[in-house]
């Protein structure tokens, strides 16, 4: 791959191609021959796309490309026929994303309804989507009586971003649940991964990189639908109390340290409500960060950094970031 990203950044302009990409066979923009720019995609292809409006933030630049497939076999050759220059990120909903300013310069892969479904397929395993929600994949368990997949229902996102992620909350973790998940690498392969090849710790996994998850199979424990609804309902009404949950943020934006919870130490550096830009720390839970309307994603980054700055001054740990950060600064 180039140093430059932007190098590598497609551009919606008849006639322009990549060279490496015709040097090797493989295919990208454009030929200006009438044919879309990258071959035969049944899906839809969108150039320049905008992707401040598909993530939480409400910040950020365009994709390079926006591309959601028709079906597994359309993101398969896509990405086998694509120059391997070009990076390739998938989007769920994009509620532990930062976009910066300048766009992802590569191809945005996003699942639309076909990945989407959900269904039991033993007593108590489900197959979803890499797309599905949260919400659906705990609501359907609900409804076919298997337990331990509450948690889903209070995790804004889809099951590729809870695999990618380990997505966790109230004492549970994708790690628990899950026992494989089927990918496209980015050669176009489609591989099934067991729990184990994953490398899952807090907040991680060991997915490959430009990898899309397009489906998991969880696993939970048989459970009465009307004992699992009172866990799901006692699971939302406490996050609606503990976080700003109508808010363009992207979620817990930093990872809880070795015995310590981020938002007691970002609130003791006293960073509660701090503002850089249009961006501010939230006043009901100090480790979210909030877009109030104008904040652009170097805002947001901008304030995350220096909440780091002054807990690092006041207690001397270093928080990580937990919510991705993918993209260039403009
Ligand atoms: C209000 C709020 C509350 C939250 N609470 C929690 C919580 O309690 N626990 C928790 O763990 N998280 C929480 N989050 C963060 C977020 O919901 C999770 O990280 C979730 O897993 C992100 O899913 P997504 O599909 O939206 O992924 P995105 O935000 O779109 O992407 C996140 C990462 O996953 C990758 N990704 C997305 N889809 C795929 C795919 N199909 N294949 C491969 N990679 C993919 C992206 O490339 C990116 O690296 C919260 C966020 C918000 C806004």
């Amino acid at each position: 791959m180039t140093s430059d990203p932007k190098a590598v950044r497609p551009e919606p302009v008849e006639g322009q191609s990549f060279s490496r990409a015709e040097e090797k066979g493989k295919i990208g923009p454009s030929t200006g021959s009438g044919q879309t720019a990258f071959g035969n995609v049944r899906g839809k292809l969108t150039p320049d796309a905008p992707l401040a409006p598909l993530v939480w933030f409400k910040a950020g630049g365009p994709a390079g490309w926006l591309f959601e497939p028709k079906d597994a076999d359309d993101l398969s050759a896509f990405l086998r026929d694509l120059d391997p220059a070009i990076p390739v990120m998938a989007l769920g909903l994009g509620s532990n994303l930062i976009v910066r300013d300048g766009g992802f310069p590569g191809v945005v892969v996003r699942l639309g309804k076909a990945f989407a479904t959900v269904a039991a397929i033993e007593a108590t395993t489900l197959r979803c989507g890499g797309g599905a929600s949260g919400i659906l994949v705990s609501s359907t368990a609900r409804d076919a009586g298997i337990a331990g997949l509450e948690f889903l229902r209070s995790i804004p996102g889809t099951v590729g971003g809870f695999v990618r992620m380990n997505g966790g909350a109230y004492g549970s973790e994708v790690k628990d649940i899950l026992v494989e998940a089927e990918v496209v690498l980015r050669s176009g392969e489609r591989r099934t991964l067991p729990l184990a090849d994953l490398g899952y710790s807090y907040r991680h996994s060991a997915l490959p990189a430009g990898a899309v998850v397009i489906g998991a199979i969880f696993r939970g424990r048989p459970g009465d639908p009307r004992a699992i609804q009172a866990e799901m309902d006692r699971i939302s009404a406490s996050r609606e109390a503990s976080q700003p949950l109508r808010s363009r943020t992207g979620g817990s934006t930093f990872k809880n340290p070795e015995g310590h919870k981020a938002w007691q130490l970002v609130d003791a550096a006293g960073c509660r409500g701090l503002t850089v830009g249009g961006a501010q720390v939230s006043e009901k839970h100090t480790n979210f960060l909030i877009n109030t309307g104008t904040a652009t994603s170097a805002d947001i980054e901008a304030l995350g950094e220096e909440v780091r700055r002054r807990v690092k001054t006041n207690s001397g740990i270093d928080l990580q970031w937990e919510i991705q950060r993918v993209g260039v600064e403009t």
